[in-house]
């Protein structure tokens, strides 16, 4: 496996023998990766946690350039990103339509609320 380019995605396991790091990627969220516990359901569990934490901050600050930002192309890509983490339509694909839109955000408020 690839060493990740950035040091904070790179899992914090140490090799007893050698105490050279591990240099495989990190779960998403967490510090460690599938090799030494990352697999394990409350690494994934506190990850998950970790992650949204950020989410809103994240968001709230994407917007936030959308809707504030003196430069166009700023709040074009603001906007695209907003769009696409959403998981709705780039470009190519039809704009949906508001309702369809509402259907979008309430499938994943649902899927947010009920985890698999
Ligand atoms: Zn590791």
């Amino acid at each position: 496996m690839t060493r990740p380019s950035n040091p904070a995605r790179q899992c914090t396991a140490k090799a007893k023998s050698t105490g050279e790091r591990c240099g495989n990627p990190v779960v998403p969220g967490a510090t460690i990766c599938r090799h030494h516990g990352g697999a394990a359901a409350q690494v994934q569990r506190r990850a998950g946690l970790r992650l949204m934490e950020v989410v809103d901050p994240a968001i709230a600050t994407l917007v936030r350039v959308m809707v504030h930002s003196p430069n166009m192309s700023e709040q074009m890509r603001a906007a695209d990103s907003l769009l696409d983490r959403a998981g709705i339509g780039r470009s190519g694909e039809a704009a949906p339509g508001m309702d369809e839109l509402i259907v979008v955000i309430e499938e994943r408020l649902t899927q947010m609320e009920n985890p698999k």
